[in-house]
């Protein structure tokens, strides 16, 4: 490829100013900087400002076949926004306008390059009384690729993935037309996908590879002036889990229920794994810390949720405490990034959650972070425990309760030094293993897949349903453009 040809014609485009194909500015494109997956190569970096200018784009990508990789943050734990096959990033972040909020149906329409602080910045200051959900990961990172990618946030119990915060898409094609679908389709209200044959699915799931968002419409929840977090403690994952459960069933005003493990748990607050007991359990310390927030518009109303929460905790012989009162158990410099996530600190902020990758040094993280059913939680968390101790890491979990109770999301994290190949092999050793295992459950499905998981997926997969997959991605993108080499599509 003639990178000055293609820089001199995509710089007509959208100035000189925001394309380069300088080795620095490629080097910021190249890879996912927190994971242990295969670097790739960016060619040229290029920041459009609008969807003509994304169209133009592609035009100029398809006259030349060069690959085509839609970006925002790049961090997204399964390296899905890395050029695996060279060519131009988009780095959406000039498109970050929140063009258009209606409170009465509650919802935001913002632009593809959207970041959480760009999103919950202008909800404070133009529409207090409402916030879009917020997920753990830097205030950094795209609103839009956390939807589109089955991302999850703390209103997962009310509203559950980010796939299902969207109430339509605007977007360019991999050939380069715009397309709208849902009710803003036909109409200038973004309200929602039904009734029209429902094509968000087109993006969803692709992680890139048919198009690029170029606007989106996101969820939003009103504020009500009662809510609580719970933190409830338990000995061990199996006892934690069923009480959950049952709280996600009983219909209690709860929008967000979700569990850490104390290895997680002691990451977040910014500990070095080194200094922490590896297996807490063996000592005795409480391993499962359940936070459950809920949310009322009355006093009574409150008063009436916060009884029952804690009438069934009391059932399975578990008291619930505040999840202030949990916090303010530990010296202050001791509370870590849960500062910025509670309400009682100040919270409703997207945080800084550097400690997910803190916990060992030299900033290295990747997960098995997977979809499953809810029966399945604990066995998860017990399979990853065990291999991860194995060899002599810190097991970390993470799971969320999602829409009511219908299915979870589970995770096992590990964190590991990337300036030591030796626990950079050790950790996709262990990431592997815990996937094999943990794909023995049936229905455990991974999101954000890295190319590796990806598949396995494909191995999986009813001839017929990837034919049909192959068939839509030819369709949209006719020349494989589009984040080739990710997604399930084909090669
Ligand atoms: C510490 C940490 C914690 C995290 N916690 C969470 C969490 O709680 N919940 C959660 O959901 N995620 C979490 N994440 C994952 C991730 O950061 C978020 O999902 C994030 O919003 C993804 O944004 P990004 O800007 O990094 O996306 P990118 O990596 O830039 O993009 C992700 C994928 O979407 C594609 N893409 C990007 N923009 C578009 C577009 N406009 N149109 C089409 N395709 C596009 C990319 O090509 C890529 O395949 C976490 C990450 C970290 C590092």
């Amino acid at each position: 490829m003639n990178n000055n040809k293609v820089v001199s014609e995509l710089g007509k485009v959208v100035g000189d100013r925001n394309v380069s194909d300088e080795p620095e500015i490629q080097f910021l494109y190249h890879y996912d900087f927190i994971t242990a997956e295969p670097e790739g190569q960016c060619d040229i970096a290029i920041m459009p400002e609008k969807a003509e200018e994304v169209q133009e784009i592609i035009k100029i990508a398809n006259k030349y076949k060069i690959p085509v990789v839609p970006w925002v943050s790049g961090i997204n734990f399964g390296s899905i926004a890395t050029p695996r096959k060279g060519g131009i990033v988009i780095d959406l972040r000039r498109m970050n306008r929140v063009l258009e909020v209606n409170e009465d149906d509650m919802y935001a329409v913002i632009e593809g390059g959207t970041t959480w602080a760009d999103l919950k910045g202008y909800l404070d200051k133009h529409h207090p009384n409402f916030r879009a959900g917020i997920t753990f990961s830097p205030p950094g990172t795209g609103v839009v690729p956390s939807c589109l990618c089955y991302g999850m946030f703390d209103l997962g119990m009310i509203g559950g993935t980010g796939a299902e915060f969207l109430n339509g898409l605007e977007a360019v094609l991999g050939s380069g037309e715009l397309v709208r679908v849902g009710s803003c389709s036909i109409s200038n209200k973004w309200y929602g996908r039904q009734p029209l044959p429902d094509l968000a699915g087109l993006f969803i799931g692709w992680e890139g590879t048919t198009g690029i968002v170029t606007k989106a419409a996101v969820k939003l929840w009103p504020k009500l002036p009662y809510r609580e977090d719970f933190a409830i403690l338990a000995q061990t994952v199996d006892q934690g889990v069923p009480v959950l459960l049952k709280l996600s069933k009983a219909g209690l005003g709860i929008v967000d229920i979700v569990f850490v493990n104390m290895g997680w748990c002691q990451a977040i607050q910014g500990f070095d794994e080194k200094n922490v007991a590896k297996d807490p359990v063996e000592l005795g310390l409480p391993d499962f810390v359940g936070v459950v927030t809920t949310q009322a518009y009355t006093e009574d109303q409150h008063k009436a949720q916060c009884n029952a929460i804690k009438t069934i905790c009391n059932e399975f012989g578990i008291e619930p405490t505040t999840a202030k009162d949990f916090l303010d158990s530990f010296p202050s410099d001791m509370r870590g990034v849960f500062l910025d996530i509670f309400p009682g600190y100040g919270g409703y902020t997207p945080v800084q959650a550097w400690g997910c990758w803190n916990f060992s040094r030299g900033g290295g993280g990747e997960w098995i972070g997977s979809y499953c059913s809810t029966s399945d939680i604990a066995r998860y968390y017990n399979i990853a425990r065990e291999i991860t101790l194995k060899y002599n890491k810190p097991p970390q979990f993470y799971s969320r309760i999602m829409f009511g109770g219908h299915y979870c999301v589970a995770r096992a994290n590990l964190c590991f030094n990337k300036n030591d190949p030796e626990d950079i092999e050790k950790a996709r050793i262990i990431l592997k293993e815990i996937f094999d295992d943990v794909h023995e459950l049936d229905g455990v499905i991974m999101y954000k897949p890295p190319m590796w998981v990806v598949e396995h997926h494909k191995s999986k997969t009813l001839p017929a349903t990837t034919d049909l997959i192959k068939k839509i991605k030819k369709l949209l993108d006719p020349n494989n453009i589009m984040n080739p080499g990710q997604g399930i599509e084909g090669d």
